[in-house]
């Protein structure tokens, strides 16, 4: 048992549920922030100088130049699946153990992307707002016309866990399922999901529904921009639950601004937490903020996992030594 005066120190960047954090409680000393803030490198550096491990949420960069300034630091769980905010090559050099919640949200971040393709499609959020602002004077046959979901082809880049999970939904909607992958899943993945395996070019000709779900890598980064919105369907609606970044949302506004595509449903920016002007004075779009795996059970199973694997990679509890989720 640690004394008191050996107990290792971590951080915790933002709230999360605090009897979650108690587990944290019986290994170490936790310093937890009390509001939501968005850290710079700089203050990162601050915080984590005197920290042995942190939990962090998806969108705190810890980079060479923090690592170089956090020497006792040995073990970073990142509350989320993304892990763009960290440079894992440089943590392993540096030998910090870096875990990531994968699974526990896959099956609600798959809800929400349906939520949003449904929403756009039958411009839900612009419905209310016209609901809402007075406008409803009487039954109209003509308002609010949108696209069908049923039957459309779902094209959906990147089918891992969520992309699967999304797949699969597919069926009740009788929608053919085209992916796009660097590499085909297997057989028994493609006819559980009634998924077909096409390239880049095709999913995006072929599909009404593109939803991207791909990590946002050096690679994803802008995979779609103008050449990719010109390319798809006129009436087709681009979903994106996956990261801001693989999108390039200044070509996106002039898309969605010249009714090049028919509309879209982002729940993620390339400059969180600030969207776009232009694009908040359109109305084909639907808007959420970063909310894909916000279920309540969700939000908390991902938070007990964050735990889990901070307690183990720094040496403590039941799985010492093997967090379940290492990077
Ligand atoms: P995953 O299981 O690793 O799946 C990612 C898929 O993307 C894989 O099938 C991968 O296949 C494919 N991929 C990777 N790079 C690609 C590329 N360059 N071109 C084409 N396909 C590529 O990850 P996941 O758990 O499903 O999560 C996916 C992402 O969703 C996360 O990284 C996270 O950023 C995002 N996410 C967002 C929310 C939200 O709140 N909005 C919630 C959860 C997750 P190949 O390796 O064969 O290419």
């Amino acid at each position: 048992m640690n004394t008191q005066a050996s107990r290792p120190r971590v951080w915790v960047s933002r709230p999360l549920f605090d009897d979650i954090l108690d587990r944290l409680r019986e290994y170490f000393d936790i310093e937890v922030e009390e509001r939501d803030r968005d850290w710079t490198r700089e203050q990162m550096a601050q915080k984590l100088r005197d920290k042995t491990g942190a939990i962090l949420g998806v969108a705190d960069p810890v980079d060479a130049g923090v690592i170089a300034q956090t020497p006792l630091l040995r073990a970073i769980a990142n509350r989320g699946v993304g892990y763009n905010n960290l440079d894992i090559a440089a943590l392993k050099k540096a030998g910090i153990v870096a875990t990531n919640t994968p699974g526990v949200l896959d099956e609600t971040t798959a809800d929400f992307a349906w939520t949003l393709l449904m929403a756009t499609a039958r411009r839900v959020t612009e419905a209310e707002r016209w609901l809402r602002a007075g406008n409803w004077k009487g039954m109209s046959f003509h308002i609010m016309l949108g696209g069908d979901v049923y039957g459309k082809t779902l094209g959906i880049f990147g089918m891992g866990r969520i992309g699967q999970a999304i797949a699969r939904r597919a069926a009740g909607f009788r929608m053919p399922v085209i992916y796009h992958n660097r590499s085909r899943v297997a057989p028994e993945i493609e006819a559980d999901c009634k998924a077909r395996y096409v390239d880049r070019d095709a999913l995006l000709r072929e599909a009404d529904f593109v939803v991207l779900t791909v990590p946002l890598s050096a690679e994803t980064r802008h995979m779609i921009g103008a050449a990719e919105l010109a390319a798809m369907k006129r009436d087709a609606y681009l979903v994106n639950i996956a990261r801001g970044g693989v999108v390039d949302d200044a070509a996106l506004v002039a898309a969605l601004r010249d009714k090049r595509i028919a509309g879209a449903g982002l729940d993620v920016f390339e400059h969180e937490p600030e969207v776009p002007a232009e694009m908040l004075a359109l109305d084909n779009v639907v808007l959420t903020p970063h909310i894909g795996s916000a279920s309540l059970a969700t939000r908390r199973a991902m938070a007990s996992l964050a735990v889990d694997n901070l307690i183990a990679a720094l040496g403590c509890g039941p799985n010492a030594g093997r967090p379940p989720n290492a990077i």
